[in-house]
Parts: C-alpha cells; structure tokens; sequence
C-alpha cells in the first residue's frame, strides 16, 4: 500500500521548485510530456524571439507565463504541443550593445576603424552572450520550451525563407523603392519604419516653440507669420502653405504689419488692429524674402505662398512652413507644385558644409543657434517652449527627425483590406484590441519601409545593374552561386557581383539590410527553412493556434506576423492572441533603472517562488491591464493562496498517514456521503468545467480566481467544519468518506492547477498518485453530477452562520460559549445542513421563520460550565503545541484550580479527554508534567501535560 511521504508544514516555497526543476531535467520530464502526445492532433504555438544580448528582467516573465499555461493545458487536454524556442538575432538592438562595447558610435567608426567584417564577427558573438541566462532563466519559471531546436535568425536558411518572402512579395509588385520623408535615426543613421517608431513615443517631451515673420519682397513692412517647432527646418524652408478657404487677417503692431488666421489671433502679442481681411487663395503666390540663403534655388522658383490641403487652424497661426524634406506632407506638396529643393541637414543629422551659419551643428543643437540668429535679425515674432508627445529611437533614445531619402518599401496599403479582414477573423484577449488598438493601426497603415542602411541584418536581396539600372531579387543562395554554408551577412554578401541579362553589366547589391521585424515576422516559415525545406512541417504548423506577448508588439510583432502572412499566404498566422499589458511598479510606474524600482526576476523567484510570481500575473488583474508588482502583492499571493493551499496538503497528508488511507479501497458511493463532501464534490466538478470553459476560451483570469476560491472553501470551510471527522478514533464510513473526498479533492485542484503553478502542483501530485509528475496526467473530468440543491443549502447555511456571528459578535458572547438557541429567518434546512449550522454558531437548537436573526443570550449554569470546559481544552491544545507534541501523540493531563473551573472539568472531563487525547485527566500538581499558571475567564488554574 501506498504511503503518503510526511509533508513539512513549513515549506519553501523557492527551495521546492529548485529541487523540482532539477528533477524535471534529472527525469526528462518535459520530453516526456511530449513522446506521450506524438502523434496526436496538434495544437500550434509561436514563440516570439526575445533578442538574447541582455539579461532577461522581470516584464520577460509576464508573456512567458501565459505561453507556458497554454502549452501545459493544451498538453494535458491531449494535445501535442511543440514549443519551438526562438532567438532574434539581427537588427539595431544587437549592434548598438556592440557600439556600446567598442565605445564608439555611428557609421564612421564601424565602417573606417572597426570594418564591417569585425562589427558584424562581434555582432554575432554578442547574441550568444546571454543565452544561457535566457534558458536558465525559462527553466527557473518553468517555461518549458525546446532550446535544442531553437530557431536562430541569422542562420542562413533563415535568411533564405526571409529572402524568398520578399521575393514572393517582389513577384505580386508590392516592392519598391521610393524617395519618401521617413522617421529616422540621426545616431544610428537610418531610417526606420512605422511600427518601430510607434515604439518610441514619449510624452511631455519639451520642444521649442517659434512664430517667425516671412517678410513679403514687395512689402518688407509686412510679414507672413509661421509657425515650428522644429526650427531647424527653417534654413531649408521652401515654400508656405495657406489654405484657400481659410480666412485671414492682416493686423497692425507697431509700424510692422501681420498676417495670419483669423481663427488664430490668440497668438498675437497684443491687442489685435485688424487693417484688411482675405482668404487664403488671395494670399497665393505672394513671394517673400528667403530666411536664409542656402535653400535658394539655382534653377526653379521658390519662396512663395502656396495653397494645400494640410492647413488647419487647430494650432499655429494658420500657414505652414514647409521644408520640403523634413516633413511627409512638405515633401508630397513640393513634388506636386514643382518647388525644388536640396537638403541642407546630412545623414549624420549634422548640417551640411554649405549652410555655412549651423555646419557641423546637430539639429537639435542648432535649434537654439537658429533662434538666437533669427531674433538678432528682427524675424523672430516670438518664441516659447512646448510640451508634446515627440517620437524618439526605440533602440538608442536619439530624438527621432522626418527626413527624406531613398529607401525600400512595401506596398502594404494595398492589401489594407486583407489586413483588416484577416485580424477581425483573429481573436484578441482583450477583445477591444481587434478593432481598437490594432484595428486603428490598420486603418491608418502605410506602406512597409524594411530597409535599414545598417550592417547587422539580413541583407536585401536586392541586385541593380550599374549599366542599365534593371533590378533583380534573389530568393535563396544557389540562385547566385553560394552553398548553404556560405554567410550570407555583410561584407561578404556584398562582394557578390551578377552579371545582367538586360544588357550583361554589373549588377551590385543595394547597401542596405532588412527590417529585423521582417526576419521575426517570417518566422512561421523561416523557422523551418520554408519554402527550401520543411514544407510539411510548415503547412502541419501554420497558422498558429496560439500566441501571446505584452500590447506594444501590436505595433510590432502581431503587426509584421499578420502582415507578412496576408501578403504571402491571405491570412493571418495566428488564430488566438493574448496581449498583455506591462509590468508596472506598485505605484504604476513603468520600471526603469534610473528610477531605481527594478524588480530583478530572481529576487522575486528566490523571495516568493516563481509560482507566486505567475499566479500574480493571472489572478491579480483583467488581461490587457497594467501589473503592478512589488512584494507586498507577492507576500499577499503566497500568503493567502499558497500558504491556506499548502495547509489543506498537509492536513491531509497529516492524518492520512496516521489512519493508513488507502485511496485504492472502495470507494463510498457519493450520495451515501455527509453533506459536506457531497458539497465539496459537486463544487469542485464545477470548478473543472469553469477552468477548462475558461482556458478553451483562452480566458485565464477567472479559472485561475476560481481555483483560489475554491482553495478558500477547502480551508475554511470543508476542512474547518471536517476536522472531528478526521480526528475520531474509530475508522468508520464516514472517516473513509472524508478522506475520500478530501484526496480528490486536492488531487484535482493540483491537476487544474498544474498549468498554472507548475511547481507546487507537481509537489502535491507527485505525493498523492505515486510518484507521477501532473505535467503528465491528462487533465482532469468532473468526479461527481453537480448538485445545486446542496451547493444552495450550504450557502444559506454559512449565510446563517455569518449572520448567527454577527449577532454573538454584537452581544460579546464568545463563540466558544455555548447558548441554548438562535432564530434564523427563511425555512427550515434540512437537518444535516442545520447540524452543521448549530456546531459552528455553538448552540444547541434553531429555529427557521423568525423576522430578523435573534440569539438567546440568557447563559444557565449548565452552560457557563460547559463553555468552561471548552476554555480548558483550548488551554490544553496550547500546551500540547507549545510542547511540540504530534497531532496523535497521546498525553496525561493534571489540572490544580478550584471553584467554577473544577466543576467544569469534572462535570466534562470525557469531553476534555477524548478533545485532547488525554489518557488521564487529574487533579494536583506533579513536577514530572511540563505545566503552567494561567487565567482561564477570570479564573486562576495550572495545566501540566506529559506524553504517554
Ligand atoms: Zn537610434
Ligand atoms: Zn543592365
């Protein structure tokens, strides 16, 4: 027969999932849990690469906790579920820890003292640097994921699946290249695209804020007023822009004239004179003098007033200046009215040589410089500082400048429709996400620029004749002559020269490398070497099942998934996403080292257990909310979920050993059990179906609450009012009916939780089923018909009994006092419920009916004595357990006291043996027993107890 192993009541929590995990590896368990589901249906998740050149941190244990759940439910449901691990490679995160290392910053010094051949050696030893972190860091959160199959980015059959999906897209004519104004990097000198800019808003960003008067050439007395905040785009100013149905005004200061809107007066520094009123089309093609002279054309003509549809009056003064290179709407404007233009800012956002006033100054340095100038020369109307929400590098922290130049595109906005309809055919955890954050992200989607002018990255596959300009893509290395083995990076790559079929010139690679969100957004295929190898293993896994990551990848990885897969496949590769909100400190601030509240992972793992740590991110809030996490929140899980858990195991555990329960015995029909198991029963088979309800519907929040409830109802409420059932000496039905109950009970609530709390469920599971780990159980089917009449009764009863405490509570009559009767209103209770009721409000009768709760407070004698001797047992289990005695240790017990407290004790003295497990119950003093003096009600009275 099976014997339970003894169970410490003071567990360590952190120190029982090391010996665990170490246990895990010892066992294979994960690999197990796998071979037992080979060959069964699948179920498809994705892991989103992380980029392993830093030590992963605490908001990494949030998305990895969900992932794990699924995979773990999906697994017991009977799944086989692959968790292919991932690592993101290439791209701007990788290069810049590089810089960092070498201590040197931008295209210059990689190029001229490193070389591209050694940046990129040192870029691809980096992303190892931290690897064994990242995995050891997933084994201590039990994120089981398969690391030996892991799937690397820069491989070169990665980089071929990724090359063949641009030329798939090149084959539908989505490519191209464009000379566009993109967000762009001026450290790290590219441009970058849509969604890694939507990454680097901040808020209340402080900017400079200008109105410069445009004198008119034929007017110098009368100036046009514009506004900027980027005043150094003012050197390169072209044009300005005035809406033809806006009204404006000219206004008197001083001897000096004014126009602007009219809707905008507020700017004016002084009460406004109004002298003439027009439209804007009056004010169309008025030319003024340049501010400066290094944007003067050779050819062409400039600086002049010119209409567009872009003006508003919601801010400014109703006319826009325009720098035709350094705004999306500028460029677009200039194009359109033939205005010509040069750049007067270079790719190092440095002022160009000619501009000889700023050269060499950085943008952001000029701007004061420029202000300062235009003040001295009487052109500046007025200036301030703003505050706005302002884009900066995701990666570097550089503010980020709109600025025009060549790069690649994708033309996503033709298929916006087949985006939009492929997320709404995907299911988003928060729901709102679909049409909300994501739908509008769509809605508003412009074309993919991929290309980065960097080093590190898989490069564009893009040849160009330097005789006749043809372009050529190419789709895997044998198409130019390269093996597998060959490395397809920089400079290698670049070496490699086509000859042109068009007119047999040289065609040369563009320069430029790919976008790193393309390389993850590929990695349904790409991770099997798709389309060259692992075509079935692809069309077996795609589309996805399941992914989840926190709410910024909206932008980012959920974006280039959905993306790439509509425009290669027409759908989405992800069928159900969760997506999460960030990981907060306790006051809601987002972590940062200079704030100092960074939660390091394994202080948290090492303090609370990982289990706490996951159980927190599942319980504490609704999915797409902010987790405000600190120890206090931790403390509070462990305390009032894992500890309660922990006690029910080991009460159980306890007496299990002591009565020699033997789960396999036959079992005691259901209906044949006492109320309270039926109770239990029947709520922990609703519990199965609402958890399994809720994960099938990839809702993990109210499962995992429910759990917790359903561990409160255990503690202090099944147990609480089953004590004496396991404690009576004789082994009865009714004992064997307990134990049953209580054993299926935690038995189940570890399988349901298996996917939850990895560690303290498989701790518990193990003991309870002979050794087995839950990681390969199958999840569990409710045990027993649901009866709602009893779960009905049983919540009128502690209704009752809650009420019942109040009104003792309000008379200050301890509940250890017995009183003859309370009156509750409503019918009657059946008497195995109202037996229960009267135990635990301590009275001797009901009565149903009553208007209100009324207690019969009146205490005889016959009473006094008995809650006396209820006092005295109390006293006597202190001393056992301050004595450090085992629950079924028998003792002899002697008392010295007198009057009230001696009648007491003879009067119940069977009561008081047979509660304490007294053999002997005496009076007098002994020296032998381990006594004390203490005052029981007022009384004074010694207890002495000594083992048997
Ligand atoms: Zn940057
Ligand atoms: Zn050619």
């Amino acid at each position: 027969m099976r014997v339970f192993e003894k169970v410490d009541q003071r567990v360590s929590f952190p120190e029982l999932e090391v010996q665990l995990m170490k246990r895990w590896k010892d066992e294979g368990t994960f690999q197990q849990s796998l071979d037992l589901r080979e060959g069964r249906p699948r179920f498809v998740f994705y892991e989103g690469p992380p980029t392993a050149n830093g030590k992963p941190a605490t908001h990494h244990i949030l998305a990895r906790a969900f992932k794990d759940l699924f995979g773990r439910y999906k697994t017991m449901r009977g799944f086989y579920v692959e968790r292919k691990a991932g690592w993101d490679t290439h791209g701007l995160p990788v290069e810049i820890e590089v810089e960092k290392k070498l201590n040197i910053s931008g295209k210059f010094a990689i190029e001229n003292e490193i070389g591209v051949e050694r940046f990129n050696e040192l870029c691809r030893q980096s992303v190892y640097e931290y690897v064994e972190d990242w995995v050891a860091f997933s084994e201590r959160m039990a994120f089981w994921q398969d690391y030996e199959h892991a799937y690397w980015t820069l491989t070169s059959e990665y980089i071929q699946s990724v090359w063949w999906a641009l030329s798939e897209m090149w084959k539908q004519n989505l490519v191209y290249k464009g000379f566009r104004v993109a967000p762009y990097c001026s450290r790290c000198a590219t441009p970058l695209s849509s969604h890694e800019l939507s990454l680097g808003y901040r808020d209340n960003v402080p900017d400079p804020s200008v109105y410069i008067r445009f004198r008119l050439k034929n007017d110098p007395k009368t100036s046009i007023l514009a506004w900027t905040t980027t005043p150094w785009t003012l050197p390169g100013n072209v044009a300005l822009a005035v809406d033809n149905d806006i009204d404006y005004i000219k206004v008197k200061e001083g001897d000096e004239y004014l126009i602007l809107a009219e809707a905008r007066l507020t700017v004016l520094q002084e009460p406004p004179q109004v002298v003439e009123r027009m439209k804007g089309s009056d004010l169309v093609g008025l030319e003024y003098e340049p501010l400066y002279p290094y944007s003067v054309p050779e050819e062409g003509k400039a600086h002049y007033v010119v209409d567009a549809d872009f003006v508003s009056t919601e801010e400014g003064t109703g006319v826009v200046h325009t720098s035709a290179l350094y705004g999306v709407d500028d460029l677009r404007l200039c194009q359109e009215k033939g205005i010509p233009f040069k750049h007067t800012v270079g790719l190092d956002g440095k002022f160009l040589p000619y501009v000889e006033k700023f050269a060499g100054l950085h943008v952001k340095e000029a701007d004061p410089v420029i202000i300062d100038d235009l003040k001295d020369r009487g052109l500046l109307y007025k200036a301030e500082t703003t505050l706005h929400t302002y884009p900066f590098c995701w990666r570097c922290g550089t503010p980020l400048i709109y600025y025009a130049l060549d790069a690649w595109y994708i033309r996503t906005t033709e298929r916006k429709e087949q985006l939009l309809a492929n997320n709404n055919t995907t299911h988003w955890v928060p729901d709102h996400i679909r049409t909300g954050r994501m739908g509008d992200w769509l809605e508003n989607n412009i074309d993919w620029q991929f290309s980065r002018s960097r080093y590190w990255g898989t490069p564009v596959p893009i040849w160009i004749c330097e005789g006749c300009d043809e372009q050529r893509i190419v789709s895997s290395a044998a198409e130019i002559g390269l093996d597998d083995k060959a490395d397809l990076h920089r400079p290698y790559i670049d070496a490699v020269t086509l000859e042109c079929e068009k007119c047999e010139g040289v065609m040369k690679r563009v320069p430029e490398v790919m976008d790193t969100w393309f390389d993850s957004g590929s990695m349904p295929f790409a991770q099997r070497g798709y389309p060259r190898n692992g075509k079935e293993l692809f069309e077996e896994t795609f589309p996805a099942d399941f992914i989840s990551e926190a709410v910024d990848q909206t932008r980012g990885w959920f974006y280039t998934l959905l993306a790439i897969s509509t425009l290669l496949f027409n759908q989405n590769s992800y069928r159900n996403v969760i997506c999460l909100g960030h990981v907060v400190d306790p006051k809601g601030k987002k972590a940062s080292k200079s704030r100092g509240n960074v939660l390091d992972p394994n202080y948290l793992f090492d303090n609370f257990g990982s289990d706490a740590v996951r159980w927190y991110f599942y319980t504490s809030t609704q999915i797409g909310e902010n987790y405000r996490t600190g120890d206090a929140a931790l403390k509070e899980t462990v305390q009032q979920f894992f500890i309660p858990l922990w006690n029910c195991y080991s009460f159980f555990v306890t007496y299990a050993r002591l009565d020699n329960f033997d789960p396999a015995q036959p079992q005691v029909p259901v209906r044949e059990r006492h109320v309270l198991d039926r109770w239990l029963l029947s709520k922990l088979s609703g519990l199965v179906a609402s958890v399994a309800g809720g994960l099938d519907a990839y809702e993990p929040v109210e499962p995992a609450r429910r759990i917790h409830r359903f561990v409160d109802d255990l503690s202090n409420w099944y147990i609480r009012r089953s004590r004496r059932r396991f404690w009576k000496s004789q082994s009865d039905r009714d004992k064997a009916a307990a134990y049953q109950t209580l054993y299926q009970a935690l038995r189940t609530v570890s399988e349901l939780m298996a996917p939850f709390a990895p560690f303290v469920s498989d701790a518990m599971y193990r003991n309870l089923s002979e050794g087995k780990s839950v990681h390969l159980a199958d999840f569990p089917v409710p045990v027993a018909p649901e009866d709602p009449q009893v779960e009905a009764d049983m919540a009128r009863a502690r209704q009752g009994v809650e009420a019942g405490l109040a009104a003792r509570d309000a008379a200050r009559l301890k509940v250890r006092q017995p009183l003859a009767s309370i009156a509750l209103p409503g019918d009657p209770m059946p008497e195995e419920i109202a037996a229960i009721v009267r135990d635990e409000l301590n009275v001797k009768s009901i009565t149903f009916g009553a208007p209100e709760v009324k207690l019969d407070t009146v205490i005889t004698e016959e009473l006094k004595l008995e809650g006396l001797a209820r006092e005295v047992v109390r006293a006597i289990q202190d001393r056992r357990k301050k004595a450090g005695l085992n629950v079924e240790d028998r003792i002899h017990t002697r008392y010295d006291a007198d009057g009230m407290l001696v009648r007491a004790i003879e009067r119940h003295g069977d009561y008081i043996k047979s509660e304490t497990l007294s053999v002997t119950l005496s009076p007098g003093r002994d020296d032998g027993f381990d006594g004390e003096q203490m005052m029981l009600e007022g009384e004074q009275i010694w207890i002495g107890l000594k083992r048997n």
